[in-house]
């Protein structure tokens, strides 16, 4: 079979819902090929399948080739195959969109602008704690967790994005409460992609954010609710599987 597993028409949940081991079993009876990286979810955007945590994607659009979030440390080199499995040069990767500054969707994102010269954007109240000028939150007992299992290096942005700007033909929307400078990017032909904002489960339905993973829960409900409102013909969720609207 080819590289790629299309799942615009004929949406295939038995294989984007797949976990790891779902996975192996796919790749064991010939549903996916061993050396395949990329899933399409939609014209122009491929995740990038075996990411131990968290969801990255491949948008092209007029502007090139961005990419949304990069996965926890150590995550670069299948991104790179990713990118090459598209048949995109790596140079040719202009933006690093980080949804978020947490350490599973930033994790990966120094060594990728290193190897492929892409600039890093995230929102400008994410930057500094990108950055290490402002500590996270603390409180947050996940969260400490995290931190400590994934350390990673402070990581200067190289664009900072506000609600409204536009990104690689995205348009970002401000979804605090996850984190302060958490952002949503909406194409407009209705695909929405939302980090950790609004999450699909494996199976493709919604899930709501976890409030214990949230600097404020409140605020993070009603980013998801404010979301959800937006009614996305497909949301690309930054932990999940792909939600058919
Ligand atoms: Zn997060
Ligand atoms: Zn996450």
């Amino acid at each position: 079979m080819s590289g790629k597993v299309e799942l615009e028409t004929g949406f295939e949940p038995a294989i984007s819902c797949l976990g790891s081991a779902g996975r192996r079993r796919a790749w064991a009876s010939g549903a996916l090929a061993a050396h395949d990286v990329i899933v399409k979810v939609a014209d122009g955007i491929d995740t990038v399948e075996g990411l131990r945590v968290g969801n990255a994607y491949l948008v092209r659009g007029a502007e090139g080739l961005l990419l949304v979030d990069s996965g926890i440390p150590g995550s670069a080199k299948r991104i790179l195959a990713s990118i090459e499995q598209i048949g995109v040069k790596r140079s040719d990767l202009r933006y690093i969109v980080l949804t978020h500054w947490h350490p599973d969707h930033m994790g990966s994102a120094a060594e990728l602008r290193r190897l492929t010269g892409a600039r890093v954007a995230i929102h400008e109240l994410d930057a500094p704690v990108l950055a290490g000028r402002v500590r996270p939150a603390k409180g947050r007992r996940m969260m400490g967790l995290l931190l400590r299992i994934f350390r990673v290096a402070p990581l200067v942005a190289d664009v900072t994005l506000r609600s409204g700007d536009v990104i690689g033909g995205l348009e970002v929307i401000h979804v605090p409460g996850h984190t302060a400078g958490s952002i949503a990017m909406r194409r407009a032909d209705g695909v929405l992609l939302t980090g950790d904002a609004l999450l699909g489960d494996r199976h493709g339905r919604l899930r709501q954010p976890d409030p214990g993973l949230s600097l404020d829960p409140d605020q993070a409900s009603a980013s998801a609710a404010a979301l959800r409102s937006l009614e996305p013909r497909l949301l690309l969720p930054g932990h999940g599987a792909p939600v058919r609207g």
